[in-house]
């Protein structure tokens, strides 16, 4: 396989998205127990997360946007209460600060480090996150991120702009990717090699995907992925 650059989903491919989640949930819970102290009461974690599932399922327009169901959900919740913009903002800084606190995968950087010294590497990520607040950026020449770019994984434009971006064909750029649907199956689909990062159980086949999707290469961890590449290289 001659890849010559490699794109990389980041929610759940260099950190686990749940635990973040959950402490951004808990710290926007504490903020509005301090400042909207109504729309907290009316709001707990439970419902404040149902509010945003019916938010964001009543506005599929916004799909790709994860901080914009976010602060429509606010509005929602906190408008009715006497509340106003500025507590909307800042119910979605505090909110936004620790869904940042990300712990990576105790794989990931080792990997990065080791791969950034031989590939260019791009980001392509449907969330939110924020590589300057979390202190990646400097692996990356670019992340896309599906909130800017106007359309998210799997449709191939997103896979299509980062090859662009490297001015590289996406048969020589691999992109690595915790989901079978987003990542494997949504850069297949735009042309590029994919790489699933499988941390869980299951195998591809058990997945029912169509074969032609099957990805190129499976991986435990980052750290596989790097000994496969120094592999394949060394018989190209
Ligand atoms: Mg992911």
């Amino acid at each position: 396989m001659r890849i010559r650059a490699i794109t990389f989903d980041l929610d759940d491919t260099l950190w686990p998205i749940a635990p973040a989640m959950l402490r951004a949930e808990q710290r926007l819970n504490a903020w509005l127990g301090a400042h909207c102290p109504r729309a907290a009461q009316a709001y707990p974690i439970d419902a404040m997360r149902a509010l945003r599932d019916r938010v964001a399922q009543e506005h599929p327009q916004i799909a790709h946007d994860f901080g914009a169901q976010r602060r429509l959900a606010l509005r929602a919740a906190l408008l009715p209460h006497g509340y106003g913009e500025d507590e909307v903002a800042g119910a979605y800084t505090a909110f936004y600060a620790a869904r940042n606190e990300v712990e990576c995968y105790a794989d990931a950087l080792p990997a990065l480090d080791q791969l950034k010294a031989r590939y260019p590497l791009g980001a392509i990520t449907n969330g939110n996150a924020d590589l300057d607040a979390i202190g990646l950026r400097h692996y990356f020449r670019f992340s896309l991120h599906a909130s800017d770019f106007g359309s998210a994984k799997p449709a191939p434009d997103i896979f299509l702009a980062a090859c662009a971006q490297l001015g590289l064909a996406p048969a020589e750029v691999l992109h690595v990717g915790d989901d079978p649907a987003l990542d494997v199956v949504g850069a297949h689909q735009a042309g590029l090699r994919c790489a699933w990062l499988n941390r869980g159980e299951a195998t591809w086949t058990q997945l029912g995907f169509a074969a032609p999707t099957a990805p190129d290469l499976v991986i435990g961890d980052l750290a596989q992925l790097v000994e496969m590449l120094a592999r394949s290289e060394a018989v190209a």
